[in-house]
């Protein structure tokens, strides 16, 4: 079948609930990704948005609660050890955390999540939870991103208001990372037995990682049953072994955004980019990030939002894409 055809049915069987097969996303991903045929695929993925997400746009938002000099050395990573970035450890306090929560919330952020390094500690993860809980009223949902976890965990995580887990099979995991994809799977696995939603994007993304590499780590995220996914390039944190790497190309991350919108059909409703472009946004990625905080992305702990990008621009950025905000009232 040619590809703009192939396009039309696979936009059609996703909209009667099914997902796109590894085949479909291999297919998608090959195409060149300033081609008039990847514009065909986005305005599809577009036009699925609209049904799957209800044509809403979110702002996922990031508290990074704690940084550490981390002996894991995750290469993209800015905590590692090695790397010489972060020499000593610094935690933001409570009232810290729920000032910022109270604020993001209040701004119209639909998620928070509290984001921590390894070591942090499980029990005060959910215990900041409660506090937020308690302190921060609103339509919001509580996430963590946090280290590896089994059953126990994912119960505790429930009783303390936790939502959702962020967690992902990492692209280069076992290389790039000391933890073992098994690792990875046990916790996907956890998560997606439970009432806990998952969110799992493809990342951290950079040119060299192949079609099948970047398949595989979405067809994970599907087969764990993910309800929000997307894209996440990897930034090239000066100091890190990644500094000198080439970067992922708008293009390329729209096109990915666009392909995990499409072949997650109805069953992802959240489709991520992460750091926000204006083009994935444009083709189906409905939820854009804002962080502060420890943000293994930047050098430093950021004392304001990572890289100037605010709730209110994330949400300028949707209207200009015709989303309806998180929290709006819509006609009809
Ligand atoms: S990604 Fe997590 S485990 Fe890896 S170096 Fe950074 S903080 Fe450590």
């Amino acid at each position: 079948m040619e590809i703009r055809p192939f396009i039309d049915h696979l936009e059609a069987k996703v909209l009667r609930g099914a997902q796109g097969s590894r085949e479909d996303v291999l297919r998608l991903l090959a195409l060149t990704p300033d081609s008039d045929d990847v514009q065909y695929l986005g305005q599809a993925a577009r036009r699925v948005a609209a049904v799957a997400a209800h044509n809403t746009g979110r702002v996922w938002s990031a508290i990074g609660l704690d940084c550490r000099p981390c002996p894991k050395n995750c290469t993209f990573c800015s905590f590692g050890a090695k790397w010489g970035l972060v020499r000593e450890e610094k935690e933001l306090s409570a009232g810290e955390v729920i000032a910022i929560a109270r604020r993001l919330v209040r701004e119209g952020a639909a998620w928070v999540t509290l984001r921590t390094t390894e070591y942090y500690g499980f029990d005060r993860v959910c215990k900041m939870a409660r506090q937020i809980r308690d302190a921060v009223p609103g339509d919001y949902g509580l996430v963590v991103n946090t280290g590896q976890m089994g059953e126990e965990e994912v119960a505790a995580m429930q009783a303390a208001g936790i939502g959702v887990v962020y967690h992902s099979l990492r692209l280069g995991e076992g290389k790039c990372t000391c933890f073992s994809p098994q690792e990875r799977l046990v916790t996907l696995r956890a998560v997606s037995a439970s009432p806990l939603r998952l969110a799992h994007l493809v990342e951290p993304v950079g040119p060299e990682h192949t079609d099948e590499e970047l398949a595989h780590v979405f067809m994970t995220a599907l087969e764990n049953g993910a309800s929000l996914s997307g894209v996440m390039a990897r930034v090239n944190v000066p100091g890190t072994p990644g500094a000198s790497s080439a970067e992922l190309p708008e293009a390329r991350l729209a096109q990915i955004a666009a392909i995990t919108r499409l072949c997650g059909g109805l069953r992802v409703p959240d489709i991520c980019v992460h750091p926000v472009s204006r083009q994935a946004v444009a083709w189906g990625a409905n939820v854009v990030v804002v962080e502060e905080g420890a943000v293994p992305r930047n050098e430093t702990f950021c004392a304001d939002v990572w890289r100037g990008f605010d709730v209110p621009q994330a949400q300028a950025l949707f209207r200009e894409a015709g989303y309806t905000l998180h929290g709006e009232q819509t006609a009809g």
